[in-house]
């Protein structure tokens, strides 16, 4: 079917996330049609590199046979059998083990959902029923992070800190609340980042103390906030959050959907940031995207109660899905035989990093900042005064990414910021290439938003 055909019938029937449909229709979707390694092609045959890992979830890169093969026979011998009524089957099983295995300390639990967003509304209530089986029925508050990601359904949503999403559909639900994020760029004023890393810790400590210790159950964050921009907080951040939630007995849950499964160069992003969660979501990488999967790894402390708490009264169809199970556990054989995580460590982020940092040099760039195989540019048309555009937040940010397309390099624009995670299978002559492109694409962009007037600054 030629483009023209597909997007028409797109527009006619396809209603795609997060999108202004109508603009849309009007200029017509791209249509991917295959990929292999870190490159895409398009309906159109254009090749381009995927920085963005899809929706930063192929971490072993796309093509793997051994995934397609592992999906097959699991379809073979048994394509269904749910987790509910007291039985089981061996991927979820053999899965669970191997998540006990490597996750950190005694998080050897693991409640299975079909995707981030399912298993951190899995998290709010199972929060909640363990301080209510612990006889706090009262600890129900949630504590989050504004411009936080945990997914889209009404309670993810609610967890995350989106206004924009906020402002459609109802959310956030009730006892769900939100401090601050440590993104020192755009909110840390005169503070150097240490000082600001630690006042931001400071305000969770302030909101526990403003609704009582004996209100709030949890506090959730991402290590590094991926959807919000791959925001990476100053050093001074994660230990005083860690020390606040032990001193005061809030549980500490670590949305571990971006940074799983080797992105920051440990298996947990929490291993790289020094942080010792009571719970961990865990989705896309768990699977390289391969397979729709997501679940929450669970403390011995908060399973056993929970265990002893008679029926938990939740879950899903999909919860532990046989397929997806064998899917994700092809996967993790793949990162652990081929040293991947390790590489990602030792090798490539040290390398990407280098030549990342090395773009904070252009006119354009505020800050380029990266954590293992994660980074942001931080556009701006006054560097030293870390000023914001006069133009509308993301106006310059989606010129850069459209001229990132037409250069064959997917990047994508939070606001004004532009980031990647790429494959962490990327190779060192793929990421010259990566490294390349980003700079010819700021450097069209500077030509450009210069010719449309869009470099002036926001006036403070
Ligand atoms: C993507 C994401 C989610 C939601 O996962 P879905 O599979 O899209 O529901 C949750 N948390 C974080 C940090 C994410 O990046």
């Amino acid at each position: 079917m030629p483009t023209s055909e597909l997007q028409a019938l797109d527009a006619a029937h396809h209603m795609h996330p997060f999108t202004d449909g109508a603009a849309l229709a009007a200029k017509g979707t791209r249509v991917i049609t295959r990929a292999e390694g870190v490159w895409l092609t398009d309906s159109d045959g254009a090749q381009m590199l995927d920085a963005m890992s899809g929706l930063w979830c192929v971490n072993i890169g796309y093509g793997r046979e051994e995934l397609a093969e592992a999906a097959a026979a699991q379809m073979r011998q048994l394509p269904f059998y749910n987790t509910f009524f007291q039985t089981s089957h061996p991927p979820v099983i053999a899965l669970s083990e191997r998540l006990a295995r490597l996750a950190p300390g005694d998080l050897n639990h693991v409640f299975y959902a079909g995707s981030g967003s399912e298993a951190n509304d899995t998290n709010i209530r199972l929060v909640r029923h363990y301080w209510a089986a612990m006889g706090h029925p009262d600890k129900q508050i949630i504590i989050a992070r504004k411009n936080g990601y945990h997914g889209s359904s009404v309670g993810s949503g609610s967890l995350g800190g989106m206004a924009a999403m906020h402002a459609q559909g109802g959310m956030p639900i009730p006892d769900i609340v939100h401090i601050n994020q440590p993104y020192w760029w755009g909110e840390g004023g005169d503070r150097s980042p240490e000082a600001f890393g630690s006042a931001c810790a400071r305000e969770l400590e302030a909101k526990i103390a403003e609704l009582g210790e004996g209100r709030v159950a949890a506090f959730i964050a991402e290590p590094i906030q991926g959807a919000g921009g791959v925001i990476i907080p100053p050093d001074s951040y994660w230990p005083e959050i860690a020390r606040i939630c032990a001193a005061h007995d809030v549980l500490l849950i670590s949305d571990e959907v971006i940074c799983g499964f080797g992105r920051t160069g440990n298996w947990f992003g929490s291993q790289t940031l020094g942080i010792t969660p009571d719970i961990m979501t865990i989705a896309k990488g768990l699977s390289s995207g391969y397979a729709p999967i997501g679940a929450s790894l669970i403390s011995d402390r908060i399973a056993e109660a929970v265990n002893d708490a008679g029926d938990f009264n939740h879950g899903y169809t999909y919860s532990g899905h046989p397929v997806s199970c064998a899917v994700a556990l092809a996967n993790l054989t793949i990162l652990e035989e081929e040293g991947i995580v390790d590489a990602v460590r030792t090798d490539k982020a040290p390398y990407l990093a280098q030549g990342w940092a090395a773009l904070a040099d252009h006119p354009l760039v505020g800050e380029a900042v990266s954590c293992g195989m994660m980074g942001a540019l931080q556009l701006t048309p006054d560097k030293a005064g870390r000023a914001p555009f006069a133009s509308d937040p993301g106006t310059v940010g989606y010129i850069c990414r459209e001229i990132s397309f037409e250069t064959g390099l997917v990047m994508r624009h939070v606001g004004d910021r532009m980031i990647i995670a790429p494959p962490l299978v990327i190779s060192r002559p793929e990421m010259d290439i990566l490294l390349d492109r980003a700079r010819t694409v700021l450097d069209q962009t500077l030509d450009r938003i210069r010719a449309e007037g869009l470099l002036a600054t926001r006036a403070a």
